[in-house]
């Protein structure tokens, strides 16, 4: 019977030749705190449970973002248990990259507060150049110690050589997310199907591991990855370099240690 939840979670992948992995973990969500976003964090971690995810991570936008939280909210994140209705909570944001330098928003006093660190570009708050100096950008921010993971580097929104950004996640450790939202036909990212394509070829090509990001702005759309499942299989990308159902190799990968939080 279909979840009242939607797709997303505990389905196996049909027709991806990876099998049919339970995907534990859904890193990239927002709240209400987000200023665009409708469900609290206890909703967000109630549906998750129900979807049997075990990591959820709540990534709020960072101030470039109009309407989002102040640096305020991210300091008082000491007062929410990481633990509800059995699942894990990780809490952190989704900076923005704000140049081609790889400027990121907030300041390390917040970063080191966060249980998780995303970093992307939004068109809202991002200056571009050339092709080559948004991969400079890029680049400058996949080498940052505090980027843990790059959102929806393929959406399009700057133009960007994969090759080089590919190999500087694999060597520092940097997860690259296929995110599911972007490549929603609502919202009318034409480039973000190529990009992705050749991001998992490459990734593929030199055995680089993905996250699968949902960028959850509602409830429902926890582990939501009805959009990108299809490039898997598209790319017969292999089962083990996503990291959705193995949080283990996940958080020993991004160096996040959650003994502290068992
Ligand atoms: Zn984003
Ligand atoms: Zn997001």
């Amino acid at each position: 019977m279909e979840s009242p939840f939607g797709p997303g979670a505990a389905q196996p992948l049909e027709g991806w030749q990876g099998g049919s992995p339970h995907f534990l973990l859904d890193l990239h969500t927002h709240t209400v705190a987000s200023g665009h976003a409708y469900s609290t964090i206890q909703e967000m971690a109630q549906a998750a449970a129900t979807k049997g995810i075990q990591y959820l991570g709540i990534t709020e936008h960072a101030p470039g973002i109009p309407g989002t939280c102040s640096p305020i909210y991210f300091r008082n994140l000491h007062v929410v248990p990481r633990q509800m209705y059995g699942v894990r909570l990780l809490l952190g944001a989704e900076l923005n990259i704000l140049d081609t330098h790889g400027t990121l928003d907030l300041d390390e006093y917040h970063y080191q507060l966060l249980d998780i660190r995303i970093a992307g570009i939004h068109s809202l708050c991002w200056t571009g150049g050339t092709r080559r100096e948004n991969t400079n950008g890029m680049l400058a921010a996949i080498h940052n110690p505090w980027t843990h993971i790059i959102s929806h580097p393929a959406d399009g929104t700057a133009e960007l050589y994969f090759e080089p950004i590919v190999l500087a996640a694999r060597d520092t450790h940097t997860l690259l997310e296929i995110n599911s939202s972007s490549l929603n036909p609502v919202r009318h990212k034409a480039a973000a199907r190529p990009n992705n394509l050749e991001l998992l070829q490459l990734c593929k090509k030199y055995d680089v591991p993905v996250i699968l990001g949902s960028d959850a702005h509602i409830s429902f759309s926890i582990a939501d990855y009805q959009y990108a499942l299809p490039l898997l299989a598209e790319t017969q990308f292999p089962a083990e370099l996503v990291v959705n159902d193995k949080p283990d190799f996940c958080f020993q990968y991004l160096g996040i240690d959650l003994g502290g939080y068992s």
